[in-house]
């Protein structure tokens, strides 16, 4: 048996005995030590089910554990091994799966559709080691290494940017995934970034971590100021990293002509577009928005073993599984919380 926590309904999860998974063929078993509380799994707790499920799921899939057994056709893998991943299942039987062209659509995820990882143990379905799944470097502990998946989210939206050295580049939101973009963009070169958020304590945290400029946009005009920081040039990449929709709405107007918007913050309430704002994204601007749902494991990792990207500081709290309630409750508070943790071991 093992204690995990599952997600009843909006606001009421549970601490609960359950049977440990047992694991097919092409599956891995890990114990977890530590998994991290990410704004998707927040998200569940708020509304009660993960979108994908309709029943009670484990939330979490943000860990880092140690492997305890290993499927018979799963190759370079053995117990005792220190691991991190994603413990995603491709649906296998969409146009994507069946010509294996490697994206997915429609996969399940830990704490969407599948368990996640804020229980003893996790399986990890398919475990392709070096594209799924890393060993966990010297020298990197248990709790940052569960902070290398949400590294590995703002390396890929950084990566896809593909912006040029020397240039100014905003990051909207310094939650762990907007701090993450700033570290990464200062690491690739960028020669100013601007971080603008709301809450005093992240802005701190953005300045520690390298940020150019950081502003409160409920105190300044963020547009205005990115306009004066950069002598009206404006910023050749916007991330939006908050998930606000008032901050997407800035978006388009902080950057050049060719400019880029990175989205990578998910919206709990809808985006309202107006002709104006349209007009001046797509005709005058010929603004690319681009959608940022993906990973770089190998970035991050690269990264975060060179000392460019830190996430020590970020690590505010660690809870141990019996307080996940307040773990969650914690995560919520954006001005208190950066990265909360779950301790299982
Ligand atoms: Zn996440
Ligand atoms: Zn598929």
């Amino acid at each position: 048996m093992m204690k995990a926590a599952l997600i009843h309904g909006p606001g009421d999860i549970r601490l609960e005995t359950i049977n440990i998974p047992v694991i097919q063929d092409d599956e891995i078993l890990v114990k977890v030590h530590v998994c991290g509380i990410c704004g998707t799994d927040v998200h569940s707790f708020k509304v009660g089910y993960p979108s994908m499920s309709t029943e009670p799921v484990i939330p979490g899939h943000e860990f880092s554990g140690e492997v305890v057994e290993v499927g018979s056709t799963v190759n370079g893998l053995s117990v005792g091994d220190r691991v991190v991943g994603t413990g995603l299942r491709d649906c296998g039987k969409c146009y994507w799966c069946e010509n294996k062209i490697g994206f997915c659509p429609n996969p399940t995820v830990p704490g969407e559709g599948l368990d996640g990882a804020i229980a003893e143990y996790v399986v990890v379905p398919k475990p392709v080691l070096g594209v799924l799944l890393f060993n966990i470097p010297e020298g990197i502990s248990w709790e940052e290494a569960a902070t290398i998946e949400p590294m590995s989210v703002s390396c890929y939206a950084v990566e896809e940017a593909r912006m040029k050295e020397e240039g100014t580049v905003v990051v909207l939101g310094a939650g762990v995934i907007g701090l993450g973009v700033l570290q990464a963009c200062k690491a690739k070169g960028a020669s100013k970034v601007i971080v603008s958020e709301p809450s005093g304590m992240r802005r701190e945290m953005a300045r520690r971590l390298g940020a150019d400029i950081v502003l409160n946009p409920s105190e300044v005009d963020p547009v205005e100021a990115v306009m004066e920081a950069t002598s009206g040039h404006m910023a050749g990449v916007v991330f939006e990293c908050s998930g606000v929709p008032s901050a997407f709405m800035q978006a388009p107007l902080m950057i050049q002509p060719f400019g880029k918007i990175m989205q990578v913050g998910i919206y709990e309430k809808n985006l309202e577009l107006h002709a104006d704002l349209m007009k001046l994204m797509f005709q005058f601007r010929n603004a690319t928005i681009r959608g940022c749902g993906g990973q770089r494991w190998d970035k991050a990792l690269e990264f975060m073993q060179a000392g460019k990207i830190r996430t020590k500081d970020l690590v505010t709290h660690v809870f141990p599984l019996q307080d996940v309630r307040k773990a969650f409750d914690t995560q919520m508070k954006s001005d208190e919380a950066i990265k909360v943790l779950v301790k299982l071991v």
